[in-house]
């Protein structure tokens, strides 16, 4: 398991100041042993969003005297202190991102006297960013300029010399204004972030020489923030770049060869077509409420797929040809979007920026150890819309430790892992950073480190959700995205039942089923069913065949694959709960009730109605499934089993406000089909009173209390 460390740095008590993060110090290097690091994301030498130079000058240049005396350092010194110590530092690629910054240029030496902040109004204020890096505005501003990077010059998809780097790469509106990037342009600052385009082949060689930097400076790993860009831009109007409107008429004349275009498109001549003339002609808006908007979508998730991939390999192959060593890459996966499926073959780890972080929500840790499908998961909490805020404030007046607790250890038990937030980042309006003590999160990773095996890979749950692609990435996307549907809801942590579907719009029967099983504390699985396009279809019957059910929310598309396998499954015996629609338009439903092993559900169109029906099919084909049962409804319940021991985790949100900490659940019978001696774990390492016995339905622990977090660790005989 990866113990990762959410690694911006950001002061505490002031703005957080994207790209270039804060330096790093040797004492550090303690906090980071001292919680047992092995990966830190948003981790260093970002600064290639502004310049080459600058991001060269992050890696290799000088340290002021001043700072020395404290032990900071490079980042490339920093990396290698950090690769002596076995903790694998990912750069981050600030892939949408492009700058400009004020500056206050030393006329006399070329060098930057000030900048953003002290250069901000300053009567001698010009700007440092891409443009001037690109027109070699400054030459002696770092040790190296543009002719280092670019000796040709920088030429773009028109063969034109580029002037301006900076608008050249920028995502652009359908009227031609620029994206912003507005969550990084702290406000209120002169500061400016345009988003850029990936699709722009200019922006993408300027990345890969990012990389190639990255490289040379030692990291082990490199992580590609924003990794879905341009589809970034969309929310905010983007991207009608030249580059994009090129490429989507170039995909358009590839499907229409095909025979795969709609009958909007049947009339329209799509050699000649541009996307942005078309919308502008009709006064269309964009996104709400554009033509085409779906087909300009599928369009842009294969770019992302093409030149995520593209980038990807550059790192690799950089990495064996110049330095003779394999170099690791990530990405931001934000909220596990649709949107990244397609590329999760190219990633070693996942990481994921969570859109909303809550105390509760076993169910999004659940789909991400399926969705990254073997790989480890690597979790970053988000500031916006969730408890983050709240929680750096309760612990910044010494409270709120038993939910920090439960923030940190919820991901592992659930399969993943969450970042330490060290430094970690509080949007563009708080001025914070968000540092917790110390002391908890090494407490937490201590326990984590020092029992890596009760969290072991590969374990089966008691039922395997299946999630169609097919059926779900674009109602996904249309409607919001992801575990973000189920993530509204859960501020009030001890109550269970309370329900943020409020609307049409929310329901997303998937979310609602893994819901549903997570709040009866099933254990189970979620297992992904690629479209046969976007993913090449290999799900196989060997990914199934030893669950003795199998979930399928609403999946009203399957490929014919994915059908005969189900068939296959159920004439096995395996058990197959459908709710909602199952393949319309195939027989699969007569050829599976043929077997005598499909239970429906119907669905409904409110949330409410929809789950008790399934709640009530899903209890009874659960009952003799359940490998482990928990007297105490409201504990979240997870099982792990090896060969050597069974381990259950049980995490109590029992948190009581006015006491600053979670109840103890009392007298606590666990009842699980497991046999050998057992052991129960606690995070402070107190001695939790049990007793066990052997009864029918198998062996019985009863814990005296459940604290905020207890684990029952039964060795497997011999
Ligand atoms: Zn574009």
């Amino acid at each position: 398991m990866e113990r990762s460390v959410y690694f911006d740095g950001w002061h505490k008590g002031n703005f957080c100041q994207h790209p270039s993060l804060p330096m790093r110090s040797l004492h550090m290097l303690d906090d980071l042993e001292r919680l047992g690091a092995t990966m830190l994301v948003w981790a260093g030498l970002g600064g290639g969003s502004i310049s080459l130079p600058f991001l060269h000058h992050e890696a290799f240049g000088p340290v002021d005297p001043r700072q020395g005396m404290y032990g900071y350092m490079n980042d490339s010194d920093f990396i290698r202190e950090c690769n002596k110590r076995g903790i694998k530092l990912f750069s981050i690629v600030f892939e949408v991102q492009g700058w400009e910054f004020p500056a206050v240029i030393d006329r006399l030496t070329g060098k930057i006297k000030y900048i953003n902040k002290l250069a901000e109004g300053h009567e001698e204020q010009g700007w440092y960013g891409l443009r001037e890096f690109s027109q070699d505005k400054y030459p002696d501003a770092f040790p190296t300029s543009l002719k280092d990077y670019y000796p040709g010059g920088i030429i773009n998809s028109e063969g034109e010399v580029v002037g301006d780097l900076f608008e050249e790469a920028a995502a652009r509106k359908l009227d031609g204004s620029p994206v912003h990037a507005q969550w990084v342009e702290v406000k209120n600052h002169r500061q400016i972030c345009y988003q850029t385009c990936r699709n722009n082949p200019v922006w993408r060689d300027y990345l890969k020489k990012i990389i190639s930097l990255m490289v040379d400076a030692g990291v082990p790993g490199i992580q590609l923030d924003e990794a879905e860009l341009p589809l970034t831009a969309i929310g905010s109007g983007g991207c009608f770049c030249k580059d994009c409107m090129k490429q989507f008429t170039a995909w358009l004349v590839e499907r229409r060869a095909r025979g795969l275009l709609g009958a909007a498109w049947d009339g329209i001549d799509v050699a000649s077509f541009n996307y942005q003339d078309h919308l502008l002609a009709n006064q269309h808006t964009f996104p709400q409420g554009a033509p085409f908007i779906r087909d300009y979508w599928e369009f842009q998730v294969r770019a992302v797929k093409k030149y995520f991939g593209e980038l990807a390999d550059h790192a690799r192959a950089y990495g064996r040809e110049k330095h003779q060593r394999e170099v690791l890459v990530s990405g931001n996966f934000f909220n596990l979007m649709p949107c990244y499926f397609p590329i999760v073959p190219k990633v070693d780890v996942i990481i994921t920026e969570m859109e909303h972080t809550q105390f509760r929500q076993p169910y999004f840790y659940r789909y991400c150890e399926g969705f990254a499908q073997g790989r480890d998961v690597v979790v970053a909490e988000n500031p916006y819309g969730g408890i983050v805020p709240d929680l750096v404030r309760m612990l910044d007046e010494g409270r709120g430790h038993d939910l920090y607790r439960i923030f940190l250890l919820e991901a592992a038990m659930y399969g993943c892992n969450m970042s330490v937030p060290y430094g970690g980042w509080m949007g563009n309006t708080i001025r914070d950073a968000f540092w917790p003590p110390l002391h908890l999160s090494a407490q937490v990773q201590g326990f984590l480190k020092r029992n890596e095996r009760l969290y072991p890979k590969g374990s089966r749950g008691d039922a395997c959700v299946l999630y169609s692609y097919l059926s779900y990435y674009w109602r996904e996307t249309a409607t919001g995205a992801g575990g973000a549907n189920a993530m509204q809801q859960f501020t009030n942590l001890a109550d269970i039942t309370s329900s943020g579907w409020d609307g049409d719009k929310r329901r997303t029967p998937f979310w609602e089923v893994l819901k549903a099983l997570t709040d009866s504390q099933v254990i189970f699985d979620v297992c992904m069913m690629p479209d046969g396009e976007l993913r090449e279809d290999d799900f196989t019957l060997a990914q199934i065949q030893d669950y003795p059910l199998v979930i399928l929310p609403d999946c009203d598309q399957l490929t014919s694959r994915q059908q005969d396998i189900l068939l296959r499954f159920a004439q096995g015996g395996g058990k197959v709960l459908a709710h909602g629609r199952l393949a319309e338009g195939s027989d699969l439903v007569s050829r599976l009730e043929a077997t005598g092993r499909l239970t429906r559900t119907q669905d409904a169109d409110h949330f409410e109605v929809a789950m008790a029906r399934f709640a009530a099919g899903m209890r009874q084909l659960m009952k003799p499934l359940r490998s482990v049962k928990v007297s105490d409804p409201r504990l979240g319940v997870h099982r792990f089993t090896s060969k050597e021991a069974t381990s259950i985790h049980l995490m109590n949100y029992d948190y009581d406000a006015a006491a600053d900490q979670v109840r103890p659940s009392l007298n606590v019978q666990l009842t699980c089909r497991a046999r050998g001696r057992v052991q129960v774990h606690s995070l402070e390492g107190q001695d939790l009173g049990f007793r066990t016995e052997q009864t029918d339905e198998g062996l019985r622990v009863t814990l005296e209390r459940v604290p905020v977090y207890a684990v029952v660790e039964i060795r497997h005989p011999e």
